[in-house]
């Protein structure tokens, strides 16, 4: 039987399993550490409190379900999800609150009472980037940039005429000005950037079409959280019979002539035809492929940001908050340069703050709250991070203790804290960045890594590091375009 090895077992290296498990073949996945998810994991901490360790906003569910159809499930049957009918609560410091309604009418209305702005020109905004997106999207994020069918494809007719539109020739923060007076507004549309680890004052205007994502198509929540993506999609794999080998790191990529040939890991060595990495790509060539000629200036594109995550177990309720709340800082431009430029993290930082608990019960006990609050900040660069743990901290719950008029120290009852480093260490990402190579380049699209390579046959690549980027939905986007270049065995889709 062909057989298939994945290297990891972050959200792409599951679904390229179940893709080449559906196409045929036996496939075996390799896991360093003691679980799957990768950075899609969760943990308890004393006191009855869950957190999804590290994704927390959910888009394009539909990548999810598409799964489970195309090994002949009924998705609800693993795996359920509802719209959230709010997005966002943002808290600015002159003590602007503003509700972001998943609804676009109800958004710009309250964007027009609480900022001033003319719902008409939100809502207009919000029609153009639906319409770009949609002639964009199947060209650059559904198939491969680095295959010319792609550019023979009849979506590119679809592409060409928005391209003028798409803002490739100005920053997201100076097409967001140039759209909208009110300062606020423009902070909430920037902010967007960091959706891949980028920065909004350098980022090209097209990234302007994420926010498509949340206010056309929907933020949504898994039930259970976060984790239940990755357990429902490991339950699938498992019974279309992929092997999940934990506590197995990958050491090398074996090969012969220009092809690839199988993995030696640990304990052992696996033969197979097909290899998918779903390891960072900077550390798949320099530690895998080590006598391989690397692809030097893909691997030496500038690193998305990363984060300081403080997991923290709160001793009441706010109703005040949602699943998804921002505290903004003062001086965008300032924090941006910060991570960018000097490496290091602003005096006073956007905080995030996510409650799963506000729709998952019992991720806290009664009357308690689970908060995952996390600040921007550089990838790891060797910055003294215990310092800027600490002095992050305490401006963190200064700041939100005076947006909320409480004593935050007070009440925060368990703590753990998650930072470059440790998500280096603990998914082997390069430099502990959250989504590969950042996207402040205009041509970032094409000097990502291709999801496979010209020069050793049947190696892929998949996740967030590689085409077409980070966060959940282009993970799972990789794995499909990944495999889509792989030949069918016998197709494999159980009753
Ligand atoms: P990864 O999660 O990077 O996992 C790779 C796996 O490979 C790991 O399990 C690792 O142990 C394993 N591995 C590595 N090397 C080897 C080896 N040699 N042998 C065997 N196994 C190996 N995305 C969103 O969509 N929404 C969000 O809100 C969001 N927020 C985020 C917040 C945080 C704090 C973090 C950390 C990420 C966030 N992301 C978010 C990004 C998202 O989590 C990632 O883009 C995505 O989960 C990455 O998946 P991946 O397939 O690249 O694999």
């Amino acid at each position: 039987m062909a057989t298939a090895v994945v290297i990891g077992s972050g959200i792409g290296g599951i679904a390229a399993a179940i893709r080449l498990v559906v196409k045929g073949y036996a496939v075996t996945v390799l896991e360093a550490n003691a679980t799957f998810g990768g950075k899609m994991t969760q943990f308890t901490l004393p006191g009855g409190y869950r957190f999804d360790a590290g994704p927390s906003l959910f888009t394009l569910p539909q990548l999810v379900d598409d799964l489970f159809t195309l090994a002949g499930r009924t998705p609800k049957d693993y795996f359920r999800y509802q719209r959230l009918p709010i997005v966002t609560q943002y808290f600015w410091q002159d003590g602007t609150r503003l509700t972001a309604h998943a609804n676009a009418d109800a958004f710009a209305q309250e964007v027009e009472d609480k900022l001033g702005v003319p719902q008409e020109q939100l809502l207009k905004h919000l029609q153009k980037v639906a319409r770009l997106y949609h002639a964009t999207a199947d060209t650059f994020l559904h198939k491969s940039l680095h295959k010319l069918g792609t550019f023979l494809s009849p979506d590119v007719l679809k592409t060409l005429p928005a391209l003028p539109e798409l803002g490739l020739t100005t920053t997201m923060h100076a097409a967001n000005a140039r759209a909208f007076k009110d300062p606020r507004l423009v902070q909430l549309l920037d902010r967007y950037a960091t959706y891949n680890g980028s920065d909004p004052y350098q980022a090209p205007g097209t990234l302007n079409l994420i926010p498509h994502l949340e206010f056309n198509i929907g933020a949504y929540y898994p039930e259970g959280g976060i984790y239940a993506i990755a357990e429902s999609l490991v339950k699938l794999a498992t019974e279309l019979g992929v092997k999940f080998r934990y506590n197995e790191p990958v050491q090398e990529i074996i090969t012969e002539g220009s092809r690839t040939t199988g993995v030696r890991t640990n304990q052992g060595t696996y033969f197979a035809g097909i290899v998918v990495s779903n390891m960072d790509v900077v550390p798949t060539y320099r530690k895998l492929l080590p006598k391989q000629p690397a692809p030097e200036k893909t691997l030496r594109q500038p690193r998305s940001s990363s984060a300081l995550i403080y997991y923290w177990g709160i001793s009441r309720t706010f109703p005040e908050l949602d699943l998804h709340n921002i505290f903004f800082s003062q001086d965008y431009r300032q924090e941006f340069e910060h991570i960018f430029q000097k490496g290091t993290v602003t005096h006073d930082p956007t905080v995030y703050v996510n409650i799963t608990s506000k729709l998952t019960l019992s991720d806290a006990p009664a009357g308690h709250e689970n908060w995952f609050v996390m600040v921007n900040v550089p990838h790891n660069a060797g910055q003294d991070w215990e310092t800027l743990i600490q002095e992050t901290r305490q401006r963190v719950v200064q700041k939100v203790s005076q947006s909320l008029g409480v004593n935050l120290e007070e009440l925060i009852t368990t703590e753990r804290v998650w930072d470059p480093k440790g998500i280096e260490a603990d998914t082997s990402s390069f430099a502990g960045a959250l989504y590969g190579s950042s996207s402040n380049n205009k041509m970032a699209a094409f000097l990502r890594h291709p999801n496979f390579t010209g020069k050793l046959k049947g190696l892929y690549f998949v996740g967030g590091s590689v085409h077409p980027g980070g966060g959940i939905p282009l993970c799972l986007l990789s794995a499909k375009i990944a495999t889509d270049l792989v030949p069918v065995v016998s197709p494999n889709v159980p009753a």
